[in-house]
């Protein structure tokens, strides 16, 4: 019997309907084969639907998300929507929360196309993931930091029940991108352990569960220092797993290194969830001009079904999860059919066709 999967479905604010949209179209088209189906739900949610409801993320919305197989989500929040205490709308930094989604996974791969600020050797490839804990951190307080006349704080919180979680799963990424041939083996703890106690207790717990994996190397650097090789050497890192402040400066720092925000996929997983949504925001200032670029919205879907064919066991999602990936290659390989921002004048939905016509046969 064909395996039905329902997707929860965030549009979002800005430009995240515009390129949910054809990113649906996308996936529909792609498991006409039958071998699997998606249903989609749409999901209310976002600074627009705040500032006409009064709730960002409704109830309603949380309950499809916790029963979907997976959650696809574009952009959310408006800068001029705003809690009452002056912070955005960020339902999405909620979703990560309250759904426990630990490993947020930032992959950089720089193809052929893509307008990298990097002058690589020729015999450099850059293609390496990024992992940033997604729900502690600096980001503890998020909301409820103290700030009084003279002073104003935020907590740090690293807990060993999801370092533990977080580093098993930076291992297990890196044996089956060792096992694809696209890694060496090694995963790099990125910390500050030479000035944090907070850090120097990540790191400990990293050094426990990387002895559980003799078939893998791993190290340790810095993240100044690391800043400094994403940019100086980046081809030189395989999977990086950080705490998740220095991991969100660290992933705009990937996405740079692709040529920009437009081109960066990412996934946020727990254990039970995960949420599938591109770097950028929901960039107001080009929205409804059919200018926003929908490639990382489409790499996110990408990585959607390479999960869900992970979790279920079943090669026609990864298959598909491929082909999505190949055929965003070509069509920026090709120069043609590229949004403004990546220096060409198709709109969104001409680009979103070129991936449906450069989709390879199953
Ligand atoms: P957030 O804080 O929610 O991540 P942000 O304010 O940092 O959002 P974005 O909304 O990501 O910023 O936009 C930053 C810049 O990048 C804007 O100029 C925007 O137009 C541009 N941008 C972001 N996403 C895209 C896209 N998909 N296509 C084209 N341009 C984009």
């Amino acid at each position: 019997m064909t395996q039905e999967f329902t997707i929860a479905v965030f549009e979002g604010d800005g430009i995240g309907p515009e390129i949910m949209q054809p990113t649906l179209e996308i996936l529909r088209t792609l498991c006409r084969h039958g071998d699997y189906q998606l249903r989609f739900q749409t999901c209310a949610a976002g600074a627009a639907h705040y500032a006409q409801s009064g709730e960002a993320l409704p109830a309603a919305s949380l309950k499809t998300a916790r029963a979907a197989d997976a959650i696809l989500l574009s952009a959310m929040g408006l800068p001029d929507v705003r809690y009452p205490d002056g912070t955005e709308i960020s339902p999405q930094i909620e979703l990560r929360k309250v759904l426990h989604l630990f490993a947020g996974v930032r992959p950089v791969r720089i193809f052929p196309g893509l307008q990298t600020p990097l002058a690589l050797p020729k015999d450099r490839s850059v293609d390496f993931v990024l992992i940033r804990e997604s729900t502690e951190g600096l980001f503890h307080t998020q909301g409820c930091g103290e700030v009084t006349q003279t002073e104003a704080r935020e907590t740090l919180l690293i807990t060993k029940e999801v370092s533990e979680k977080l580093f098993a799963f930076a291992f297990d990424l890196a044996r089956s991108r060792k096992a694809a041939g696209r890694g060496t083996g090694r995963v790099t703890c990125v910390d500050k352990a030479n000035v944090f106690r907070a850090f120097a207790f990540f790191r400990a717990l990293f050094d426990a569960e990387a002895r559980k994996h003799p078939d893998l190397s791993a190290d340790h650097a810095y993240v100044d220092a690391t800043a400094l090789w994403f940019v100086l050497k980046p081809w030189d890192f395989d999977v990086l797993v950080t705490e998740n402040m220095f991991g969100d400066i660290l992933s705009d720092l990937g996405a740079g290194l692709m040529g920009g925000l437009g081109v960066a996929p990412s996934a946020d997983i727990g254990e039970a969830h995960a949420v599938f949504q591109p770097c950028h925001g929901s960039a107001p200032d080009i929205a409804g001009q059919g200018r926003a670029n929908p490639m990382a919205m489409i790499l996110s879907a990408a990585m959607m079904l390479d999960w869900l064919g992970r979790r279920h066991a079943i090669p026609a999602l990864g298959q598909d999860a491929a082909r999505l990936q190949l055929a965003v290659e070509d069509v920026i390989g090709k120069g043609q059919m590229l949004t403004p921002d990546m220096g060409g004048n198709a709109t969104t939905r001409q680009t979103a066709q070129a991936v449906l016509d450069h989709l390879r046969p199953a």
